[in-house]
């Protein structure tokens, strides 16, 4: 840090500038800086691996809590084309953002919701005969034949037509008469360990399917399924997470450069005795007189409640000035509880912001602290917070 500024604990400028010259509006309490640049650096790897298929982006949940039209718009800029969401809302919303992309909605054909598709040019993911069947009917009322994906099932047991119904799809191709066929998919279970049996399983069974569509572009990977190597890259590839910094796998170093980091303000700095305690339940007894900070971040904010602490056991840690504020007591619904004892005292005063996610504290040591993986950690911050963008070659924006 600039040994010139006081640092980001002092005021909401100290950390507009530590964000390379971000606007923080005077209401925030929370602030999630995303770098797009990181997001970037990240598709572009990813290409790089899956090469030459194609490299697609799924941006579902708002694009993992760092906003999907402008995670959207970046990795368009970057040359994907092809986009997918869960929802038909979701994929509506980026539509308006996207005019030229193709986007695919993983949910697939809720009932009587072809107009909608058909309105916002969307691609829906159809998992059953029932969806094939419906989409049919919708393009061949209109005699128009829009295209469309199916999925099928090959372990996971969740979205994705059943051995029973592949058969009886393969026996009746005329079902799809109506559409027109650009997309055949499936999803991994176990991807995320690479050494799982049952990622050549699903491998052989979709490979055994799709050798019946001889022109259709096949699609299996998600981030860790890249990873997986060649056989898995099929046409196109579907990654997530690692996009957004996450680590793709369960049990191995993170690859990717992290893009989101998480700030919140000091509302208020107290002191409280030895043997006094902090927090809801009163499960942290301090040892010491302490000097804490009171910070505007909660599990309310996606700051999830695992990460507070207790007598014996260790919890989060904020950090400020490059110095470590371990959690005091409970993460309460809006705050968090911080020591600031050992930290000089110009470096936190009210109003300052302490970094909750960040280099020091990562998503992943977030999320094996909850006791939880990255995807949930990421689709929880932001909801409160204001997220600021950076990089990517514009200056620093909030919105
Ligand atoms: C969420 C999802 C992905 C992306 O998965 P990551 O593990 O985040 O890369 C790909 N395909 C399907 C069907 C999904 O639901």
């Amino acid at each position: 840090m600039d040994g010139e500024t006081k640092g980001i604990g002092s005021s909401g400028s100290a950390l507009g500038a530590l964000l390379g010259g971000a606007a923080i509006p005077v209401s925030a309490t929370g602030v999630l800086a995303i770098d797009l640049g990181a997001l970037a650096a990240n598709y572009r790897m990813l290409r790089g691996l899956a090469s030459p298929a194609e490299c697609a982006a799924v941006v579902k949940s708002d694009g993992y809590g760092v906003g999907a039209v402008e995670a959207g718009r970046v990795l368009a800029a970057e040359g994907c084309r092809s986009f997918f969401v869960a929802t038909p809302g979701e994929a509506a919303s980026l539509r308006s953002a996207l005019p030229e992309a193709t986007i695919y909605a993983l949910d697939g054909l809720l009932p009587g919701s072809g107009g909608h598709f058909k309105a916002h040019r969307l691609r829906p993911v159809l998992g059953s005969i029932a969806e094939i069947e419906e989409w049919s009917a919708f393009c061949g009322s209109e005699g128009v034949e829009r295209p469309a994906a199916i999925h099928i099932d090959t372990g996971i047991n969740r979205l994705g037509l059943k051995a029973d119904e592949q058969r009886h799809l393969l026996a009746n191709r005329k079902l799809m008469n109506g559409f027109g066929l650009s997309l055949i998919m499936s999803h991994l279970a176990c991807a995320d360990t690479p050494d799982h049996p049952k990622n050549s399983a699903q491998r052989a069974d979709f490979t055994e399917f799709c050798a019946q569509f001889r022109r259709t572009p096949l699609s299996l990977a998600n981030s860790a399924g890249i990873f997986l190597g060649a056989d898995f890259h099929f046409d196109l590839v579907r990654p997530g997470i690692a996009l957004y910094g996450g680590n793709p796998f369960a049990a191995r170093p993170n690859p990717m450069t992290p893009v989101v980091r998480l700030y919140a303000r000091i509302l208020q700095i107290g002191e409280a005795d030895a043997g006094e305690t902090v927090g809801y339940g009163a499960s942290l007894e301090l040892q010491r007189r302490t000097r804490y900070a009171t910070v505007s971040v909660g599990y309310a904010d996606g700051y999830f409640r695992k990460l507070g602490s207790s007598n014996g056991q260790r919890g989060a840690i904020g950090w400020l000035d490059g110095r470590p504020l371990p959690i005091l007591g409970r993460v309460s619904m809006d705050l968090a509880v911080f020591d600031i004892t050992d930290l000089p005292e110009a470096s936190a005063q009210r109003g300052g912001f302490v970094e909750l996610i960040g280099p020091h504290f990562t998503v992943d040591d977030a999320a094996g602290l909850a006791g939880t993986i990255g995807y949930e950690i990421l689709t929880s911050l932001g909801s409160r917070s204001t997220r600021v963008y950076l990089g990517a070659g514009g200056a620093a924006q909030s919105g």
